[in-house]
């Protein structure tokens, strides 16, 4: 084996590199000590030796072939070579020497080699760190604005300028203020101070979009530091949560609103019994009137107009605040109806019955039509009687004497259709929507000879509406009006019939009471 000249050997195994020297492209020449440290072996062990007792045969023929082109090139180079040393592997970088002898030629290959897998170790995490960061910074469903001490913005990822409209390369190097309302300055600045004290780094405030538009953030800001704990830069992290302020909002005024309504059901609940009992006080005190003025002969035909004054208008009363508090409940949601299987035939019937009289002293023709005998339906009666009284006296009230008032029930396909029609003063094709409106009334000037709060037609189509039907209305303004009642016809699964408690009898009262407002026409 060619061997090295002592006193260059002294330098060589002294060297503070890992240090081999090949005198072929296969084989160690020698090895200095850093080497067999590194190989955790005797100098003895590696000099003179093949390579492939370090390399496995993959690397082998990497590492042959490079040695080779030195020997032919003489030329410098380096090279990373992968090693297993005691079942661990290893990278080495290697600087290349040739050495050239007298004739030019290269005779040997000093090889310097330096232990890099901690730093590619090191490499890698910071590789794999770094990559990690980008991918989060980019594909974040959260803003990122990293900006220097200062406050400008020094970077700025996708779903920021998804947030506030602007690109990033028009962000770069603004201040940070570019993005917060002028209102919210101070905040900033509060949460930059605590941030930079090492406080508390959350804070919500209002921002604004390129477009001009408002959005409230919630940020949450870190600081980047050196090793000597000087600030490189503030990462602030955005989410929008303009969404969830105004779903809070709107929480808040729906919590508000159902609080008034309770408050107003319950003033409602209390004003209706206020009302209510001076009513009736005055309708017992009245009955009690009517009976001894009924034995006294000569004073009975005397007081008549004013005892029927007094009754009319007590039933105004009692109308008014019976409809103000259903209208109300039905507004809250506390209406309920009490339905049963009836006969809506016999309903319907009744209510003619009841009503004919009174609507010849009118001087109204009243015809009733239908070819149905009987037809059981769910109802409540005692509300349905409401409606259908509503609209007889509406009938009444926009009509003359001498026009005619036209009543059918009939059945369409799977419907109880009951229509009211008049030949009265009709409807305006722009009023016939609103008129279902609460407390409107058309052409007021008009309706002042016609009494009436408005609440009628809105608490009928509630009612009917609540049985699952629908009312409509057709009108030609200055010639008739047809409303219509459209009910389906469906039963209650567990209920009796009790058609037989209603009776025209019962009905005399309501129909005072809902005929109250034409009274005085
Ligand atoms: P009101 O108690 O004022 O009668 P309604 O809700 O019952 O309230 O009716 C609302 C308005 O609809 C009435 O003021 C009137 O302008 C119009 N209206 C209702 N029925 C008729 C009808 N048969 N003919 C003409 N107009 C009517």
């Amino acid at each position: 084996m060619q061997q090295i000249k002592p006193e260059f050997d002294f330098l060589f195994n002294n060297l503070n590199k890992i240090s081999y020297i090949l005198f072929k492209p296969t084989h160690f020449g020698d090895v200095n000590q850093k080497m067999a440290d590194f190989c955790s072996c005797q100098r003895s062990d590696l000099r003179g030796k093949p390579i492939a007792s370090i390399l496995n045969s993959q690397e082998l023929k990497t590492v042959k072939k490079f040695n080779q082109e030195v020997f032919a090139e003489g030329k410098r180079k380096k090279a990373k070579i992968e090693l297993e040393v005691e079942s661990e592997m290893r990278m080495i970088e290697v600087d290349v020497i040739p050495h050239h002898n007298v004739n030019g030629e290269v005779d040997y290959l000093l090889c310097l080699a330096e232990d890099i897998t901690e730093e590619l170790k090191q490499e890698e995490k910071l590789y794999r760190a770094t990559k990690r960061y980008r991918s989060i910074f980019k594909n974040a469903p959260l803003a990122f604005v990293v900006s220097d001490r200062e406050t400008n913005i020094i970077d700025w990822n996708d779903k920021a300028e998804e947030i506030f409209g602007w690109k990033k390369d028009e962000v770069i190097g603004e201040k940070f203020n570019l993005i917060v309302a002028a209102d919210s300055y101070s905040k900033i600045t509060d949460l930059i101070v605590n941030v930079f004290e090492n406080n508390e780094s959350y804070n919500v405030h209002k921002n604004i979009a390129k477009d001009g538009s408002e959005l409230y953030c919630e940020w949450n800001t870190a600081l980047i530091k050196d090793r000597n704990d000087k600030i490189l830069e503030i990462i602030s992290i955005a989410q929008d949560i303009s969404e969830k302020i105004k779903i809070q909002k709107r929480i808040k005024n729906q919590k508000e609103k159902l609080e008034y309504n309770q408050l107003r059901t319950i003033f409602f609940a209390n004003i209706s019994h206020e009302l209510k009992t001076p009513l009736n006080l005055i309708f017992s005190s009245l009955q009690i009137l009517e009976y001894k003025l009924a034995s006294e002969d000569h004073l009975e035909n005397k007081f008549d107009k004013y005892l029927s004054s007094i009754k009319n208008n007590g039933f105004r009363l009692l109308r008014l605040v019976n409809n103000l508090i259903d209208i109300t409940k039905i507004g809250v949601n506390t209406f309920c109806l009490h339905k049963g299987n009836f006969d809506i035939i016999k309903l319907v019937k009744s209510i003619v019955k009841s009503t004919a009289d009174y609507l010849e002293t009118k001087n109204r023709k009243f015809i009733f039509q239908s070819n149905l005998e009987s037809q059981i339906i769910a109802c409540d009666p005692f509300n349905l009687e409401r409606v259908i009284l509503n609209l007889i006296s509406n009938a009444v009230k926009f009509t003359e004497a001498g026009d005619e008032i036209l009543l059918k029930i009939e059945k369409i396909e799977n419907e109880i259709v009951i229509s009211i029609k008049d030949t009265g003063i009709g409807i305006k094709k722009e009023n016939q929507a609103i008129i279902f409106e609460e407390f409107r009334q058309v052409d007021q000037s008009f309706n002042k000879k016609r009494e009436g709060s408005g609440i009628g037609l809105s608490l009928a189509k509630s009612i009917v509406e609540m049985h699952g039907g629908r009312i409509e209305l057709t009108s030609e303004y200055g010639v008739y009006s047809k409303f219509s009642i459209y009910l389906p016809i469906e039963k209650i699964a567990a209920k009796n019939l009790e058609t037989d408690n209603f009776s025209a009898d019962s009905l005399i009262n309501k129909v005072e009471l809902e005929f109250s407002d034409i009274n005085n026409i």
